[in-house]
């Protein structure tokens, strides 16, 4: 695994999907409630391992959501680009060996870095979101570190978008009105459940 550093853009999706993973964030439920859930997740975003994720590794993928999620919200405050730069730093710092310089298939050079080779999962994927998000403070503009819009939802996401418009931190999730009344028509009908007792 090598992580290339000019591209912030799936490292700051790994990002954003990893904290949004957490309890409390989509209808209370924690996405990743298991190793499966875990092995789903790094499919998804093509993190290769060279062993199963273990349960530990599923406890520090879990543990690592907290980091990443102070990290994209000092990039919420006016004036927090130097935040995020130091705390994402700290998240490469996790499993980052040295920079290098190669040449890709095309010859072009490209700057990437690896994990050292002890480094586990959990510091593997804090590379790739550190990478991420350093990126995005070195390329986009300042705003790009943004709550989720939908009342229903306390997610956050790092929008990486051409336009720079994103308001959902799961577009297809929480930017989908009958999913939202859905889940405001499940509260009312627990809430009156709750009063029935
Ligand atoms: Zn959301």
């Amino acid at each position: 695994m090598r992580v290339d550093l000019d591209d912030y853009v799936s490292g700051a999706t790994l990002a954003t999907e990893l904290v949004n993973t957490a309890p409390g964030v989509w209808h209370g439920e924690d996405q990743l409630d298991g190793v499966p859930a875990l092995t789903r997740f790094l499919v998804e975003h093509g993190v290769a391992t060279d062993h199963e994720p273990t349960v530990d590794d599923l406890e520090a993928v879990r543990a690592l959501r907290a980091p990443v999620r102070e990290a994209i919200e000092a990039g919420e405050r006016p004036d927090g680009q130097a935040d995020v730069a130091a705390l994402a730093g700290a998240l490469v710092a996790r499993a980052g060996g040295p920079p290098s310089l190669t040449r890709d298939d095309g010859g072009r050079w490209r700057w990437s870095v690896a994990p050292r080779p002890d480094a586990t999962l959990a510091e593997r994927l804090a590379l790739l979101a550190g990478v991420g998000l350093l990126g995005v403070v070195r390329v986009l503009d300042a705003d790009r570190f943004r709550d989720c819009a939908s009342p229903t939802c306390s997610g956050v996401f790092v929008d990486t978008s051409r336009a720079g418009r994103r308001r959902y931190c799961m577009p297809e999730l929480c930017g989908n009105r009958a999913h939202v009344a859905a889940h405001r028509e499940r509260r009312r009908a627990g809430m009156r459940e709750r009063k029935e007792r």
